[in-house]
């Protein structure tokens, strides 16, 4: 799909790199010929993930141990970054997910969500932005990874949807603010792309596995890795260079699915011709 070389001598820092959609963003990152950096909090995994990635694609990956959540890590983690060459990109992608009503969160449930993917994109994009305006260096990238509930709002993963809410603001903030700078900021939208992660914090049983999942996209089918990696190397590619701001939604279709007619409509979507005629007037 891509030219082998698009992102040759692009230098990437994935947070959350070692598992999951941080670790196909990196995976195709590093077949496009970056040199890629992953970071996440367990530092066995993160080295795993770079053992089996060097393999499969012979690229160059290091790994950072850090807290994002941590502003003295994170300034420590850019220190280590830049110590092998300055940052081009930084893909906010690390996240922590609780599934539970709401009123019954306690306040450290809030606070670690808000911590990882609010304070930690806010540390992250920050540390990377300074050095890169006081250092005069142009043609840098953001790219955060949001949720559909950024956008919508959703029940039962409200600290999340804040959280995520939070970083589109800075994304569409930053893009005004650090675009005369030479910095674009863009997000991805996914909607259910199955990983360890999400799924075991988010799909308990009870929810009716897959099965119940695709109805819910007119796609009728989830997203496979390599869909949102082929997205997120296009966005942080020079060819996307006059993409700023922008929140890129990849759900197959999902997010409109469940707007408009509301959830009556939505089961009109499989009836049969035969049910469809049996409502329609006939003509005279
Ligand atoms: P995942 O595999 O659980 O990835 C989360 C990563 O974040 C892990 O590698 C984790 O590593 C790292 N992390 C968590 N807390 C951290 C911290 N405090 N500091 C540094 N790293 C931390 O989940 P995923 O499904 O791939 O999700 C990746 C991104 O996609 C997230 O932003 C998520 O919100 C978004 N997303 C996913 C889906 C989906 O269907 N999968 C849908 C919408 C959005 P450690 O635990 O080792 O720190």
């Amino acid at each position: 799909m891509f030219q082998s070389d698009l992102l040759k001598g692009k230098r990437i820092l994935v947070t959350g790199g070692g598992t999951g959609l941080g670790r196909s963003m990196a995976q195709r990152y590093l077949e496009l010929g970056a040199n890629v950096v992953i970071c996440g909090r367990r530092e066995e995994v993160l080295k795993q993930t770079a053992q089996e990635l060097t393999a499969e694609s012979g690229g160059a990956i290091e790994t950072v141990g850090c807290d994002v959540r941590i502003p003295d890590a994170v300034e420590a983690m850019m220190d280590t970054v830049w110590a092998g060459g300055p940052l081009d990109i930084l893909v906010n992608n690390a996240a922590g997910q609780i599934l539970a009503q709401t009123h019954r969160l306690s306040t450290r449930a809030i606070d670690s969500v808000l911590g990882i993917v609010l304070h930690g994109s806010a540390y992250c994009t920050v540390a990377a932005g300074r050095r890169w305006i006081e250092q005069g260096l142009r043609d840098r990238v953001v790219l955060s990874i949001l949720t559909v509930s950024s956008l919508t709002g959703a029940p039962f993963t409200v600290p999340s949807a804040m959280a995520k809410a939070g970083v589109l603001a800075m994304t569409r903030s930053l893009a005004v603010e650090w675009g005369p700078k030479g910095i674009r900021t863009c997000a991805i939208v996914p909607g259910p792309f199955p990983t360890e992660g999400a799924w075991s914090r988010l799909m308990p049983k009870e929810r009716g596995g897959n099965e119940a999942l695709v109805r819910t996209i007119p796609l009728r089918r989830v997203g496979e890795h390599d869909e949102l990696a082929n997205l997120a190397a296009y966005l942080v590619s020079d060819g996307a260079g006059f993409v700023n701001g922008e929140a890129v939604v990849i759900d197959g279709g999902k997010m409109l699915q469940s707007g408009g007619g509301g959830a009556s409509t939505q089961s009109m979507i499989d009836w049969t011709d035969e049910q469809w005629d049996a409502i329609r007037p006939k003509r005279k």
